[in-house]
Formats: structure tokens, C-alpha cells, sequence
């Protein structure tokens, strides 16, 4: 019989403990730590959430994926909602 896996991945937060990991840009970050909206352009790709500021969403395709290594970390999806909800949006 196949088994399907589960490859999602989970991270351990210091405040929200073993959640699935998202990835989100460093300016999120930078709202998780001061709480400032920089805009939180979200999806979900391959059951992954992903969101970035405005800043990098006004970015070209080519610059993106230019500067994706620096600019992309990982967040707990705790943190996620949270970054959300600063910006005024609520997920589930
Ligand atoms: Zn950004
Ligand atoms: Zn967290």
C-alpha cells in the first residue's frame, strides 16, 4: 500500500511552540518585532502560507528572485496570524 507523507514542516517558536512553518519576507519579521504594517500580500502555495510586505510585492519577478535568499525566512504560523492581524487581516 503507498503511504502518502506528510511533508509539511513544523518549527518551534519561542511563543507559540510546534507550529507548521510559513515563510514570510524579513520586513514581516521587522512588523513581528515592532508591530508596524508594511503590508501583508499572503497566499498559500503547495499547502505552505507565504506573504510579503508591500515593498517586496512592488518588487519585478527578476529583482525577487534575485534577492529571495536574503529577503525570505521562515515564521512559525502562529507569528503568521499574528503579522496578519497587524496589518488588519484576519486568517482563520
Ligand atoms: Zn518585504
Ligand atoms: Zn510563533
Amino acid at each position: 500500500m503507498v503511504k502518502v507523507e506528510n511533508i509539511m514542516t513544523h518549527l518551534k517558536c519561542a511563543t507559540h511552540g510546534r507550529q507548521k512553518e510559513t515563510f514570510v519576507c524579513k520586513h514581516i519579521i521587522e512588523t513581528m518585532t515592532d508591530g508596524e504594517a508594511r503590508g501583508f500580500c499572503w497566499g498559500v502555495n503547495d499547502k505552505v502560507h507565504e506573504a510579503i510586505c508591500d515593498q517586496c510585492n512592488n518588487l519585478s519577478e527578476a529583482d525577487f528572485s534575485k534577492q529571495a535568499s536574503d529577503l525570505i525566512r521562515p515564521l512559525c504560523f502562529g507569528c503568521f496570524r499574528q503579522a496578519a492581524e497587524f496589518n488588519g487581516i484576519i486568517l482563520e
